[in-house]
Parts: C-alpha cells; structure tokens; sequence
C-alpha cells in the first residue's frame, strides 16, 4: 500500500509498504486525512521520531475488517482516537488516559494515518454519520480537542469571551463560545480570517491593537469573562492576561514552549485569574463534536482551505503554516 514516511529530517517520501495484519484490531481504509502543525515537527524532525516512521495522526475511514462483535463492522464511517494509553498508570488509573505516562500517538510513537490502510484497537474507533461532509469530517479530530479544552472553562449565557488567533483551532473556538450563548470576540491581524469568524459565530471580530477598545465596549469596560489564547506564543498569552477581567479565566490553548519577555505576573495575581492548560483530548470528546457537528449546529466546511491527493503530501506540509490556509486536508 501507499504511504507517506518521512525517512529523515525534512525527507518525505511516497512509499510502497504491506498492508498491516488485522491482527484482532480493527483494518480501515482512510479516506480523509488532516494535516496539523504536530505532523510538520515530526516531518522537520522538531519532534524526533524514529525512521522510517508513517506519518499522520487526524483521520475518518471506512472500516474493511472489524473482529466478530466489535461496535464497528465493515462498511462503517469511522473517526480513529490517535492516541494509545496504557491502562496501568496512575494517571490512567485516575482517569485521565489522555495524560497517560506511557501515551503514544499515531504519526509519532507508532505509524501514522497517512497511508492507504490503518489499524486500531476496537476501543480507540467512533463511528461517523453520513450526515457530517468528507470536508467537515476533517476537522473532528481538532475538534474534539477544542471541546476537552473548553469542558474546562466557566463561562456562560450572556458572558463575553475574547478568541486570540483565529486559525483553525481558533474559528472552531468561537463557534462553541457562540454555541455556549456566549457573547465572542475574535481577535487576529488577519482580516479574512477576522471576516469569516464574524460570519459564523463572532459578535465582534478586532485587529490586536483595537482589542482593548472593543473589548471594553461590550463589557462596560470590566474585560471579558474568558479569554482563549489560541495562537502558541508568550505575546499572545501576555495579552489575553492583559485583556482578561478581574475574576476572569485564561484558556491557554496554543502550545506554548518557551518565551523570555516574562508575562504580567502582577495581573495574575490582582485580577484573582485561573488558567487552564488542556492537552489533548478524550475519546467521550469526540463523540461530542461527532454529534455536534451531525446535528449542523457547527459550519465547518469553509475552515477547511486545501484539499489535496496523498501524494501532494510535501504541498500539504507547506501549505499548514501559508498565510492563505486554514485547515489543509489530503483525500486518500
Ligand atoms: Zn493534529
Ligand atoms: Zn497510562
């Protein structure tokens, strides 16, 4: 079968592999692949994997061989929960196999979904209604983590919440606010990612330097309740912190990884703030964005930017970080 391996830092190669064994596990046939910003560390090696190593951890398939009994039979639309826990740990013993100490995940510890055929455990496999599009069916992997991070938050109808970064994370941020009856202001330099976030679901949309005086509009000047930091930089979660009201909550979902402007430390502490700093995701949240998205209560069709064949695998990887995307997905 075909598959996309990187074989070295920056290598990407299109190559011909065996099928894999069913093997008591559940065989399927990927039709739609996501490609995030993990895939791109591992692919320039940020992440270090070992190689060959299969790339690819966001999928929906069809399943072709299921054991005898399994929730899942041949046929069925499937999403596959990339990451593997071990069960014995503490942290799965506590209930909370998203942490796991020995967690892998497709694409990385083990190989991945970009390729013709993928096999999963019974357990780690949701099915997909037909009523959820090939295109929207791509984003319900980031979705369900976007739903672990906000089952985090307290926030309610007629509360107001700021979205910093307005990527793909972040459109999908603004649109459970909204869900959630929440008033939403989306925060970005990009003004057509600012348009189509005031299309679906923002009240408000500001470039970074308006956000002070929008914000303080809307609430009378108190700040809003929630503010989600959905870019990944020190700057960025600086100014949620910043903008944030007195009492108010941080949902710190980009992934930060260092910074050495310091943040303002005297606001955490004056404005009484609690942050939130969810990874991941579980498989019970997915089922919910499964659901939310096949009653139609989200539009995720236009977050989705690109959408190319497997082998434009090395274009998809280019086109994550490009200025003009949003989600890119690779029809298998
Ligand atoms: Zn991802
Ligand atoms: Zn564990």
């Amino acid at each position: 079968m075909k598959a996309v391996q990187v074989t070295a830092p920056s290598t990407l190669e299109i190559a011909n592999i065996p099928v894999p064994d069913a093997n008591g596990q559940v065989l399927i046939k990927p039709n739609t692949v996501g490609v995030c910003g993990t895939d791109v560390k591992v692919f320039t090696g940020a992440i270090p994997v070992p190689y060959p190593r299969v790339l690819g951890h966001e999928m929906i398939g069809t399943v072709i061989e299921a054991p005898a009994g399994a929730s899942v039979q041949p046929g069925d639309r499937v999403l596959v929960d990339p990451a593997s826990s071990c069960g014995w740990c503490d942290l799965c013993r506590k209930g909370r196999p998203h942490l796991c100490r020995n967690a892998g995940l497709m694409g990385r510890e083990i190989d991945g979904v970009f390729a013709e055929y993928v096999r999963a455990p019974v357990s780690a496999v949701l099915p997909v209604p037909a009523s959820i599009s090939a295109t929207a069916s791509g984003l319900l992997q980031v979705l369900g983590t976007c739903i672990h991070a906000q089952k985090s938050v307290n926030v309610f109808p007629g509360q107001v919440a700021a979205v910093i970064g307005l990527g793909v994370a972040g459109q999908i941020m603004v649109q459970l606010l909204a869900e959630r009856g929440v008033t939403v202001v989306g925060i970005t330099r990009s003004e057509w990612k600012r348009d189509l976030a005031a299309q679906h679901g923002a009240t408000a949309t500001a470039a970074p330097d308006q956000a002070v005086s929008v914000l303080a509009e809307l609430t009378d000047g108190r700040g809003p309740d929630l503010v989600v930091e959905a870019v990944g930089y020190e700057k960025t979660l600086a100014q949620a912190i910043d903008l944030v009201g007195i009492g108010g909550e941080v949902l710190v979902f980009g992934t930060l990884t260092g910074g050495n402007e310091g943040l303002p430390y005297y606001q955490l502490y004056f404005k009484e703030l609690t942050l939130y700093n969810p990874r991941a995701a579980l498989p019970g949240d997915y089922a919910v964005g499964i659901d939310l998205a096949a009653a139609g209560r989200l539009v995720l069709e236009p977050i989705v930017t690109h959408e190319l064949a497997l082998d434009d695998a090395a274009k998809a990887f280019e086109l994550v970080h490009d200025a003009s995307s949003l989600k890119v997905l690779m029809h298998v």
